[in-house]
């Protein structure tokens, strides 16, 4: 157990000033979610963002369901492990009865076959939920408007500076947190990032609670938009791309899997 333990705690070190690792051929990895999401009962809506440019929404209805829960990924196209963990938890298939799951697995297609950050159109998608220029973003909020406000919201990303896994908490009316089950659930797959200070803001063993006035942001998040206009608690996980890109993915199912068990 020694040399797993060590192998996971190294960084690779080739990630230095950007990411550089793996990229993921996104319409293979698309189809094949697509494919798993019917085969396991999910309603498949693809969103149309323009001409040949199309997102896709998936989601679970069980029989009683009693927790609203939304998920993306995908939404930075150097951060392969986002799709990549909503195919392995289609694959598992094992959502809580209580969950009623809206879930879009890939927000920016154009970006992974050039394994960058922003689209295609050299715009950083998550940062354009407050004035929705990107074809994108707008057909993503005018679906989102269209769905009920949610209990929960997960957001999955990836992070090349980062030391481990962290995840940033929005909580604004103090529910009880799922930011310890999430770190818990990923220290048993993937190192977590324990400094002090992570992306410039205060951290304690992975969590990162910012005090964030969305009205005093210019530009938006996903999550700002989420916690302005969909729920009252929200996630963003996120794994550490200076690691083996298995441990990464590994790290976002525990996490994502976790956040849901304990929110029903
Ligand atoms: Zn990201």
């Amino acid at each position: 157990m020694a040399t797993t333990t060590q192998a996971l705690a190294q960084r690779l070190g080739k990630n230095l000033g950007g990411y550089f690792g793996e990229a993921i051929d996104i319409p293979a990895v698309l189809s094949e979610v697509r494919r798993l999401a019917v085969a396991t009962g999910w309603h498949v809506e693809p969103l149309s963002a323009g001409p040949e440019l199309e997102l896709l929404a998936l989601r679970r209805v069980p029989a009683t369901p009693t927790r609203r829960i939304y998920i993306s990924a995908g939404i930075h196209g150097d951060e392969p492990a986002g799709p990549l963990a909503v195919l392995e938890l289609l694959r598992a298939n094992q959502w809580p009865e209580c969950a009623e799951i809206w879930l879009c697995p890939c927000l920016n297609p154009t970006g992974f076959p050039l394994n960058k950050r922003e689209s295609a159109a050299g715009v950083d998608l998550n940062r354009d939920y407050r004035h929705l220029r990107a074809p994108e973003i707008r057909a993503h909020v005018t679906w989102l408007e269209r769905q009920p406000p949610m209990d929960l919201s997960l957001c999955l990303h990836e992070d090349w500076e980062a030391h481990g896994f962290y995840v940033y908490e929005l909580n604004p009316a103090g529910r009880p947190s799922l930011a310890e089950p999430i770190v818990r659930a990923v220290s048993r797959v993937c190192p977590i990032d324990s400094s002090a200070l992570i992306d410039g803001r205060e951290a304690r063993d992975g969590i990162i609670r910012p005090h964030l006035d969305p009205a005093l942001r210019p530009e938006w998040p996903e999550a700002l938009y989420l916690i302005t206009h969909k729920t009252r608690q929200s996630y963003t996980l996120e794994a550490p791309s200076d690691f083996p890109l298995a441990i990464r993915v590994a790290a976002l199912v525990a996490g994502t899997a976790a956040a849901v068990q304990h929110a029903c």
